[in-house]
């Protein structure tokens, strides 16, 4: 048994860590073996996006028979709206989005858009009509121009600009002497985490999804940082569909429904107000995470007068 563990072990760090640095979730299939499971039905059509609804329609999930994931998950996004996955580690959070990218497929239940099956459509118009702005992104090593205009690469410089301007990055990218043109990437200039997430940002924002999935990054970043990137995040979202897999509460109060994950269902659902006024799991988390951020701050305030 020792013996399959380390390799299995070692495959789950790659997938981990493969997962975290994927540029483009386009690339994640081609790079990453897909569940085999997981092809295009003879005769699929493209899916059609209008509106751009999401609805989970009692989706059960489990990556091994065993340990189920999802235990009959039913949710809207209605078109234009924000809603936000939160609950503790493990809670199934992640796999939402893996499922709506078809990465791997419900044992039982529907993921619709625009009321049609996920499952009878063309995987790439799924996967071009969706958006991913990842926990951690891995630009490449050319331009951050070049990494910017990846999201729609006939998009003018005017627009790869603009783009940057609402990501909050075209300040930090013209101050650079080489400006637009500045090499970044492994060999190039590397770029700070809160920064490489605002190039994903800009990109997203040129490729102009209609459904949108934000994986939160789980690294406590500095409030400004963070301030500046929750800005980002708004302007991409304006007007689309949008998951957020949340793992900082703060960020998700003005979200239009917030559905808090435990064990494979959703414990509780509604806004931030409604469910702090229900003092359940929600309003648990929301509290221990007030004394970490109050924590944190002291010891921030410690660290500036020491
Ligand atoms: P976190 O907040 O820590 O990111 P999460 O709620 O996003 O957690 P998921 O990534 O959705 O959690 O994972 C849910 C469970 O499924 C975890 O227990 C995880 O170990 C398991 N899991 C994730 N990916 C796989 C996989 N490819 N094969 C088997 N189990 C997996």
């Amino acid at each position: 048994l020792m013996q399959l563990y380390f390799p299995l072990n070692f495959m789950g760090t790659l997938y981990r860590e493969i997962r975290q640095s994927m540029i483009d979730i386009g690339e994640m299939f081609s790079i990453m073996a897909r569940d085999p499971e997981v092809k295009d039905k003879p005769g699929a059509s493209p899916l059609k996006v209008e509106a751009g609804e999401l609805r989970f329609d009692d989706v059960v999930f489990a990556y091994t028979p065993e340990r189920p994931i999802l235990r009959g998950v039913s949710f809207t996004v209605p078109a234009g709206r924000t809603v936000a996955v939160v609950g503790p580690s493990g809670a199934g959070k992640s796999t939402l989005s893996r499922l709506i990218f078809r990465f791997y497929e419900p044992q039982s239940g529907r993921i619709l858009i625009d009321g049609q099956d996920i499952s009878e459509v063309q995987q790439e118009s799924l996967r071009d009509a969706i958006g991913m702005v990842p926990q951690d992104t891995v630009l490449f090593n050319d331009t951050i121009e070049y990494n910017i205009r990846y999201g729609r690469p006939d998009a003018l410089h005017a627009e790869v600009v603009e783009a940057a301007r609402l990501a909050r990055i075209d300040t930090f990218i013209t101050s650079l002497p080489q400006g637009y043109d500045t090499q970044v990437g492994e060999r190039g200039l590397k770029l700070s985490g809160g920064e490489k997430q605002r190039v994903a940002i800009a990109r997203t924002i040129l490729k102009a999804p209609r459904i949108l999935v934000l994986d939160e990054a789980t690294s406590a970043l500095d409030s400004f940082t963070e301030r500046e990137i929750q800005q980002a995040l708004e302007k991409v979202s304006e007007g689309r569909t949008t998951l957020v897999i949340a793992h900082r509460l703060s960020t998700i109060v003005n979200a239009d429904e917030i559905l808090v994950f435990d064990r494979g269902t959703i414990a509780e659902r509604g806004t931030h107000l409604q469910l702090l006024a229900k003092g359940g799991l929600y309003a648990a988390l929301w509290n221990r995470q007030r004394q970490v951020d109050a924590a944190r701050e002291t010891l921030a305030l410690d660290a500036d007068t020491a």
